[in-house]
């Protein structure tokens, strides 16, 4: 049987990241943060009201969101808090979900791209951070993909979670017991920043340096 190949190697076609074996760390200004979070609201109401309020941050800021192009869900009220403080929101959605994930009307700019993988992509591209707030499987997907590119040296981009009431305890405490099993090294753990506060995010991202890491592979063999 012919395993289909991991979807990051579709990813990498069309992502642009600076090299981090000449820059060894990714000092950047952040103008343009990608945003994974739920379809859903979720049953906490601090999930909808601080994710909101960090997209109003973001918008005071100056700061691009980039996001998954839904007007449902954590995803929806992302996008009507920026916009309402007078941001710019790009989403970025797969035509095969304009229905189902109702893509929102009223975005900066909505990308509608023909598949997921090419999503993902232009999400990539588009943004200088990545950060994951509650939400479900897809974007766990979302984070850990763009995290496991860190680990691969394919980029130095800071990643990140949100930890909005606490929602990302358990995951951190899972992510610690690779590291503690012998599966995941402590330098790749750390890749992957975390804050429970707005601030404390942003703060971690702008300090970001991306360590040394020996790229495994190359762009070509992905
Ligand atoms: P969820 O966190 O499951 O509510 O999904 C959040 C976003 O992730 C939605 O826009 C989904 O379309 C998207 N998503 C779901 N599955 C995948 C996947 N396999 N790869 C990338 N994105 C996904």
């Amino acid at each position: 049987m012919t395993l289909p190949r991991p979807s990051f190697g579709i990813l990498s076609a069309r992502i642009t990241f600076e090299d981090p074996e000449e820059s060894g760390k990714s000092i950047m200004s952040i103008r343009s943060i990608c945003i994974y979070c739920g379809s859903r609201p979720g049953n906490r109401p601090e999930y909808v009201e601080q994710a909101a309020q960090f997209a109003r941050v973001l918008a005071r800021r100056g700061i691009r969101i980039v996001y998954g192009g839904a007007s449902v869900g954590v995803m929806g009220a992302i996008a009507d808090a920026a916009l309402s403080e007078g941001g710019t929101v790009v989403g970025v959605i797969p035509q095969s979900l304009v229905d189902r994930e109702v893509a929102h009307a009223g975005l900066s700019q909505l990308i509608v791209t023909a598949s997921m993988h090419e999503r993902k992509a232009r999400m990539a591209d588009l943004s200088d951070a990545f950060v994951a707030l509650p939400g479900g499987i897809g974007t766990l997907e979302e984070i850990f993909e763009i995290w496991t590119w860190s680990q691969l040296g394919l980029h130095a981009k800071p990643c990140g979670l949100l930890n909005i009431a606490g929602y990302y305890d358990s995951l951190q405490r899972f992510m610690d017991e690779t590291v503690a099993n012998g599966f995941l090294h402590h330098k790749h753990r750390a890749m992957l920043v975390s804050a429970d506060s707005v601030d404390g995010l942003l703060e971690a991202f702008e300090a970001y340096e991306a360590p040394e890491v020996m790229k495994w592979i190359e762009r070509e063999e992905t």
